[in-house]
């Protein structure tokens, strides 16, 4: 279960209104890029979903709940961000087991948890180093280890990758392909790289200044870009 609806949504900071009555659909599973500019409300949108941010105007349901004004923990919710805070003095296992022993799990619990967690993102042969002993991929794969263990009902991702170098951008992104792939739960991915919205998504919402220029699939977008907005940043030849 993972579908995300939001209706109308608006956000005001003091008298400016920065989201302007977004009305989206998420079905469950899916895989949702929010593309654009920099500054267009990408990353207070996610936060509003994530419950970082109140929503001004507007709900939010999960699973037909209304969840507006839950705090983010009651939404069953993972946000990955660009920077990663991993514990530093904790071994890769304790990082990703960490979330389950504070909420007192049974132990044989947390080490299935983490074992599977380890095997879906390639994490086994790191298990007992610390975070200064990892690469930027490898450290970007235990913040998302730390998620998975919580089984959330859907991913949340603020430009995860905008930390890397190239390569390991390109290869972190068909690691994070392969599982959405595996475990078929809603991601909802904020980048503004279109490359990586076009290869990703399986459904992209265009955001220009708070409102949704367009949502559809890369190929939609590219063969019948809305607008010359829409047309230009994806790149299509409208
Ligand atoms: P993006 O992630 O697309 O770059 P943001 O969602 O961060 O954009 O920001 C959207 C707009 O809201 C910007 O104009 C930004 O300056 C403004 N904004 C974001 N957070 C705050 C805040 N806490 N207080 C006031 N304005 C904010
Ligand atoms: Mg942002």
């Amino acid at each position: 279960m993972g579908a995300i609806e939001l209706k109308t949504v608006e956000k005001w900071f003091g008298s400016v209104q920065v989201i302007k009555g977004v009305d989206l659909q998420i079905e469950d599973g899916e895989f949702v890029v929010f593309v654009g500019p920099s500054g267009c409300g990408k990353s207070t949108l996610l936060r509003m979903i994530g419950g970082l941010e109140d929503i001004s105007r507007g709900t939010l349901e999960i699973d037909g709940r209304n969840v507006t004004a839950e705090p983010p923990s009651k939404r069953g919710l993972a946000m990955v961000f660009q920077s990663y805070a991993l514990y530093p003095h904790m071994t890769v296992r304790d990082n990703v087991g960490f979330s389950l022993k504070t909420s007192g799990a049974p132990k044989a619990e947390i080490d299935a948890k983490v074992n599977e967690a380890a095997r879906v993102l390639k994490l086994d042969p790191y298990m007992d180093r610390r975070p200064k002993d990892l690469s930027g991929g490898q450290r970007q794969r235990v913040a998302i280890g730390r998620c998975i263990v919580r089984d959330p009902t859907a991913f949340l991702f603020d430009e995860p990758l905008s930390n890397l170098d190239a390569s390991l951008r390109v290869e972190m992104r068909y690691e994070i392909a392969k599982l959405h792939q595996t475990l078929k739960s809603t991601m909802i991915y904020v980048t503004h790289d279109q490359v990586e919205a076009m290869t990703l998504a399986d459904r992209i919402v265009v955001l220009e200044y708070g409102t949704i220029a367009q949502v559809g699939t890369p190929r939609e977008l590219y063969e019948r870009p809305a607008n010359l907005f829409v047309a230009q940043f994806i790149g299509s030849p409208k």
